[in-house]
């Protein structure tokens, strides 16, 4: 069966950007979700387009398909006591977040000072271009509930705490 709208395809991959690896999804489950709800990245969800289980490529999505430019604006110093944190509690690479006006939005500690934090809240691979090595495991028609929640169900996928038995959520 080939991929397209509304089919629940698992596949692996292993990501890296600019020769970096940067994460793998083998030695665990395979990657679950529905084609053509806007699961994943728009660049990875095209190329997905058309393949069948077993099949294996690679693909390069440059940012403006995967997590967008960075944005510099979004790297901000602040006071950690306008943050209410302790800035002995925090070290780099920490996640906070904050609170904006459009709502909370999670940031990179980038540097603590004694009173003073450098955040940045871009996505961590915004900016990036991305290769994706992928092999497709299994495609299969989309069941009712998973086209109602505009999600893959199952391990890998979207999980609804009580297991899949549980009402849906
Ligand atoms: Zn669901």
């Amino acid at each position: 069966m080939e991929i397209a709208k509304n089919r629940v395809v698992s596949f692996h991959y292993a990501l890296s950007a600019e020769g970096q690896d940067l994460e793998s999804s083998r030695g665990g489950e395979p990657m679950l979700y529905l084609h053509g709800a806007g699961n994943i990245i728009p660049g990875l969800e095209r190329a997905l387009a058309g393949r069948r289980s077993g099949e294996r490529f690679s693909v390069t999505v440059p940012p403006e398909d995967a997590y967008g430019p960075r944005n510099e604006g979004l790297v901000v110093r602040l006071s950690a006591k306008r943050l209410g944190v302790n800035p002995k509690r925090l070290s780099p690479g920490n996640v906070v977040r904050l609170k904006t006006r459009r709502g909370p939005q999670m940031a990179r500690v980038m540097k603590v000072g004694r009173f003073m934090v450098d955040l940045d809240a871009n996505h961590p691979m915004a900016g990036k271009t991305l290769t994706f090595d992928v092999e497709v495991v299994e495609v299969r028609e989309a069941r009712a509930e998973e086209l109602e929640h505009r999600h893959a169900h199952g391990p890998g996928g979207h999980q609804h705490g009580g297991g899949e038995d549980s009402p849906a959520a």
